[in-house]
């Protein structure tokens, strides 16, 4: 994937005491075909690669960074800028009342999406009621019936009704009426932006006002997203950019490229089917995530979130120091359990890129960390604390003692190697600065 292959380019400059023009122009070569495969819209990596190249030419060579970093540190900058920055958070009516309209082609995930959205608007305090607005057909109002239940959101449809403005302005007063303050207004898609269908939306955005509205675009489709972006975007004016299905096997070109195409931000990727498989954009992690710097920042909230606070300060004070012991490893693993599967999880752990996260089976990482949590158990205090002193003896004793194959000990101990030596990179020369940034 196109992670992998930039992280490949970048290791062979990170070595590098000193880059010539050469070395760059043969680097952003490669990475404008990383780019290109990964269905990254052909002006957008045009842009980009000049102005990493002109900006990796043109700076002075910080003294806390190899020329190699430096040129990493341009690109992740850049990546960043080039999804939008600081990244856009969903925002709500100062009235009081928030109304969202969802639109996007048919099978891009709106209806999953409203279930997914009045989930996470519930988390943050707010009301939330649905309403169905694809007239066309009522499998669709039911599979709205379903969502709701299944986030406890209330629901409102009128099944007779063939005009979606009356549909949704009833369902803005049954809103109010029953204390709720948000309503998500589902709608019909095409599958293709079709004259009738956008006539319809204008219809239907004139006379509710929406305060956002939402389009909803599938990864999986590459460029094919953000020219139906552009499309919507033309004809309806849309507020933000939902894109679904970023757990797939998407090259990822369409979350690059779709804030410079269409001027608009996506605000949450879609992770999965279930109701909390919704996550706010965050520009600066999406891209030290393609570029291999793992996401810790998104791991540590997860933490905090599900956690107390106090054990993530506390594994960010051990990550600092580098002082990371086979009990941290456990204990991190069994947060990462707890936050709801490994496989989704790894993904956001450094060195661990989406190829790696596609071949994990989720089931059989619940397993292997039954069996991780066995055999550190089998451990006494020093072995844990000091791993290197697990000899030949001390390995077929743990085996014994947890019922697993000495294999399975060699397998855990060079796992939690690679950790902590990526630790360690983060740690070295430069690596303060970086640290810094990735826990803020
Ligand atoms: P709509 O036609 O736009 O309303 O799309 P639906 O909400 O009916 O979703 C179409 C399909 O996409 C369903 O099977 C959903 O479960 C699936 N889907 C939606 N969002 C995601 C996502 O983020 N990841 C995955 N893997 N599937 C999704
Ligand atoms: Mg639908």
């Amino acid at each position: 994937g196109l992670s992998e292959k930039l992280q490949n380019v970048f290791k062979g400059l990170k070595g590098k005491g000193s880059l010539t023009e050469a070395d760059i122009n043969a680097a952003m070569r490669e990475v404008k075909l990383a780019l290109l495969e990964a269905d990254v819209n052909f002006k957008v990596v045009k842009e980009f690669v000049d102005s990493v190249k002109q900006k990796s030419l043109g700076e002075e060579v910080m003294a806390s960074l190899t020329p190699g970093q430096q040129v990493i540190k341009i690109v992740n900058d850049e990546l960043t800028e080039l999804m939008g920055g600081t990244g856009s958070k969903l925002t709500y009516s100062p009235k009081g009342f928030t109304v969202y309209m969802m639109v996007g082609l048919q099978g891009t995930g709106k209806t999953t999406t409203c279930g997914k959205l009045a989930n996470y608007l519930k988390k943050n305090g707010k009301k939330p009621m649905l309403c169905a607005c694809d007239i066309y057909r009522p499998a669709a109002i039911d599979q709205l019936e379903v969502v709701g239940k299944a986030v406890d959101t209330p629901v409102f449809t009128m099944r007779e009704s063939r005009e979606p403005e009356k549909i949704a302005l009833a369902a803005i007063k049954e809103a109010e009426r029953k204390g709720c303050n948000v309503l998500i207004v589902d709608t019909a898609g095409r599958l293709q932006i079709d004259e009738e269908l956008m006539e319809e939306l204008v219809r239907l955005k004139g006379a509710i006002k929406p305060h956002e509205i939402l389009l909803v675009v599938d990864a999986l489709t590459g460029q094919d997203a953000v020219n139906a972006a552009e499309g919507f975007n033309d004809r309806l004016g849309i507020d933000g950019i939902i894109m679904t299905k970023m757990d797939g096997d998407s090259r990822g070109g369409a979350a690059l490229s779709a804030k410079k195409v269409t001027g608009r931000p996506v605000k949450f990727v879609g992770t999965g089917e279930k109701f909390d498989a919704l996550e706010p954009f965050h520009p600066e992690r999406m891209a030290s995530r393609i570029l291999g710097m793992g996401d810790m920042l998104t791991l540590i909230e997860k933490a905090q979130e599900d956690y107390d606070e106090q054990k993530a300060q506390e594994l960010e004070k051990r990550l600092r120091k580098n002082q990371f012991t086979l009990e941290d490893f456990l204990e991190q693993m069994g947060q990462i359990r707890k936050m709801g599967g490994i496989g989704k999880l790894l993904g956001m752990m450094p060195g661990m890129n989406s190829r790696a996260m596609q071949n994990v089976n989720v089931e059989q990482s619940e397993r292997d960390f039954v069996q991780m949590e066995a055999i550190i158990q089998s451990m006494t205090r020093e072995e844990r604390e000091n791993p290197s002193i697990l000899n030949a003896s001390r390995r077929k004793r743990i085996a014994a003692g947890s019922g697993q194959p000495v294999s399975k000990i060699n397998q855990l101990v060079k796992r939690y190697d690679e950790t902590r030596k990526m630790m360690k990179s983060f740690t070295g020369k430069g690596g303060a600065g970086r640290m810094n940034r990735m826990f803020r």
